[in-house]
């Protein structure tokens, strides 16, 4: 049967590049990178060399700027309650908006529940975006930290970071951004953004799964919260995931080489899958902003249907594609991303998002394109709310 894999929001396909690079350091270079001897400095050698690789993606100013983590969900609980409990004394307001992925969402409410912080969910308009006037408003003098994602995993939207960022600096507010479904796969760079912190995650950019980074800039204090040794410059205690960091340092060199050329393949991807969704199907709902959004990133609603029944239906034609996030698949809860941009939890439960890669070709857009529409009409025949419309 035919394969198609459109679910890259979620996961995507490791890099044969990445994969070689990643394998001498399991059978030849693989020492402790904090050890003395020839096999941990070789291993330590690689570490650094994926320092400067992650460094360059992001542009940062130095590579000690960046901590290697687990992932992305690590790297937001660092960012977050590291520099809540950091600098607690200056003050116990942090802001965030409605729309973060739960590594940031839970993070802020934990610090809200267990620590006595006070957080602001700022809420989006239809299309997802937070508004930088309300943003600014928000700011107090207790304000310490605002944490908003630069794009939505879910519909896609690319927040105003580099406003917002902006705004935060004026008012000595340190900004942290989850820029995990961003960097990899469209241009990001801290220093032209303005942001203190920043999350990424190598396998959301064909890089493995579990290894990440979190980029701090220089003169940005943060309490470590894996207690151990002296890692990463005391910042996060473990021995290093080696074989993980240099297939981070992989992806993300291999990321850079001809990116504009891999966002303009997929951008196209997109916009044909988007088009050929709202040409032959009905009564749908286009979630996102129609520019501001990752080159990947397709998500509609079909109304009268049932997003877990139509990923099934996709999965039997070969088709994997996600509704919502997939972190909240197999709970019954409608996406809260779709619910911030207004819609009901009718219309949020028939979601359907489709994410592309450079991996993907146009005749695998062609075929989800023609065996769509007959699945949502054969669904909608089955849906008792659609019959008694119709
Ligand atoms: C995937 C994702 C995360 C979590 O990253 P992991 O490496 O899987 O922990 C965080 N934020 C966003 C926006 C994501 O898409």
């Amino acid at each position: 049967m035919k394969r198609v894999y459109m679910d890259n929001g979620a996961t995507t396909r490791t890099h044969p590049e990445v994969l070689q690079a990643m394998e001498p350091y399991f059978l030849e270079t693989y020492g402790n990178p904090s050890s003395v001897h020839n096999f941990g400095r070789e291993a330590l050698k690689g570490v650094e060399e994926a320092r400067e690789q992650v460094q360059k993606l992001i542009n940062a100013h130095d590579p000690q700027e960046i901590i290697f983590t687990s992932g992305g969900t690590e790297s937001d609980n660092l960012a977050i309650i590291g520099f809540a409990m950091a600098n607690r004394k200056k003050g116990k307001h942090i802001i965030t908006s409605a729309v973060e992925h739960h590594g940031v969402l839970h993070t802020c409410e934990y610090l809200e529940k267990e620590l006595g912080f006070s957080v602001t969910y700022l809420p989006v308009d239809k299309f997802g975006l937070v508004n930088v006037e309300e943003f600014q408003k928000t700011i107090g003098e207790d304000t310490i930290l605002a944490t908003i994602m630069m794009g939505n995993n879910e519909i896609g939207t690319i927040q105003p970071i580099k406003e917002l960022a902006e705004v935060a600096r004026e008012q000595g507010v340190v900004f942290h951004t989850d820029a995990v479904q961003a960097v990899g796969n469209m241009p990001v760079d801290v220093q032209d953004l303005g942001v203190d912190m920043l999350a990424l995650s190598a396998h959301k950019f064909h890089g493995p799964k579990g290894v990440g980074a979190l980029y701090v800039r220089k003169g940005v204090k943060l309490h470590p919260h894996m207690h151990g040794g002296a890692q990463e410059k005391k910042r996060r205690g473990s021995t290093h995931n080696t074989t993980g960091i240099i297939g981070l340092g992989k992806a993300a060199e291999l990321a850079r080489d001809n990116l504009s050329e891999k966002v303009e393949k997929v951008t196209k991807l997109r916009d044909k899958l988007i088009k050929g969704i709202e040409e032959n199907i009905e009564e749908i709902v286009f979630n996102g902003h129609p520019e501001q959004r990752l080159p990947g990133n397709v998500n509609f609603c079909f109304r009268y249907i049932e997003g877990e029944s139509l990923l099934l239906s996709l999965d039997l034609e070969g088709i994997a594609a996600s509704s919502g996030s997939a972190c909240t698949s197999g709970s019954l809860d409608p996406s809260h991303v779709l619910l911030a941009t207004g819609l009901s939890h009718e219309v949020a439960h028939g979601s359907l998002r489709l994410t592309l890669s450079y991996f993907n070709e146009e005749e695998e857009v062609d075929y989800v394109i023609e065996k769509l529409p007959g699945i949502i009409d054969k669904l909608r025949q089955m849906s008792p709310l659609y019959q008694s419309k119709s």
